[in-house]
């Protein structure tokens, strides 16, 4: 496989052609933001660490029948992935209350939810990425009906086997966000990244919901350095410790 010219570069990401058609070639940065860009820094082993934690969690998911763009793993930084026509949506689901939900409703952050809770915000950097509901979506034209249908069975899907996944490895999975698209013979599927920069992961090793005596949050995702509260690095390389374990544990087959 030949890696071609550079077709966009992310915050996190860039994305190549390749000489085969339907076939993108990835590169994970060192780069991390926060807060729409307005917090940059370089961490070196930031891009091999979520290279690394988005293929084995791929993997898990396939073995878990959730298939999605991941072809395989390439190098350290570098992977292959089906080529889609993205959604441009940022599919957020909260099993706990954090971030700007906890916020936004005056809630503690950590209380438990009854129910999982579905969100959708448009992707656009000059908006700041706002919310949306079903209707507004369909409404707008972004989706149709029978689409926010399947994007919605496939993110509730997604939930069950990253819930079963992380509680295997002792961590609660509070929040998190995928992305979706479609191929190009039609079907709709789990693209983007699943990496500690996208969800809220909380360490539960001492058997105490993921705070600590002091009510602390134990933080093993992105929000270490959003809200500056040290490295991530550690952090990050003790998720992908965990989930290589499980993905050996369970005879998972590994695409690289
Ligand atoms: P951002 O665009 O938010 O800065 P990234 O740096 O992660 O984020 O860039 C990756 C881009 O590639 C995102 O816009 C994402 O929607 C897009 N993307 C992810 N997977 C695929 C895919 N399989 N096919 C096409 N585009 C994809
Ligand atoms: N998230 C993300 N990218 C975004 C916005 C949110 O990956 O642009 C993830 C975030 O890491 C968290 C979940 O989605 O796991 C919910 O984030 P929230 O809406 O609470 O936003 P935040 O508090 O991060 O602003």
């Amino acid at each position: 496989m030949k890696k071609l010219e550079m077709l966009y570069k992310g915050k996190a990401k860039k994305m190549y052609a390749t000489d085969e058609p339907d076939v993108l070639w990835v590169e994970y940065m060192n780069q991390a933001t926060a807060f729409n860009g307005e917090k940059k820094e370089q961490i070196e082993g930031k891009g091999s660490l979520n290279n690394r934690i988005t293929s084995v969690l791929f993997d898990l998911l396939r073995a878990r029948g959730i298939e999605s763009h991941f072809v395989r793993r390439i190098s350290d930084t570098e992977q292959l992935v089906r080529k889609m026509d993205m959604f441009p949506l940022e599919i957020i689901m909260r099993n706990t209350a954090a971030g700007s939900f906890a916020k936004r409703y005056g809630v503690e952050e950590g209380t438990p939810l009854k129910k999982p809770i579905l969100e959708f915000c448009v992707k656009s950097d000059d908006l700041g990425d706002p919310f949306i509901n079903n209707d507004g979506l369909v409404a707008l034209g972004i989706v149709t009906e029978d689409e926010l249908a399947e994007i919605s069975r496939i993110a509730y899907a997604v939930n069950d086997a990253l819930t079963d996944i992380f509680s295997k490895i002792d961590v609660r999975l509070v929040d998190f966000k995928i992305e979706e698209g479609r191929t190009s013979d039609g079907a709709i599927l789990l693209a983007d990244e699943i990496t500690p920069d996208t969800c809220r992961l909380w360490d539960l090793k001492d058997g105490n919901g993921g705070k600590d005596d002091d009510g602390a949050i134990e933080h093993l995702d992105k929000d270490l350095f959003r809200r500056g509260l040290g490295s991530i690095i550690p952090a990050y390389e003790e998720i992908y410790a965990r989930l290589t374990a499980l993905a050996e544990a369970e005879g998972v087959e590994r695409a690289e």
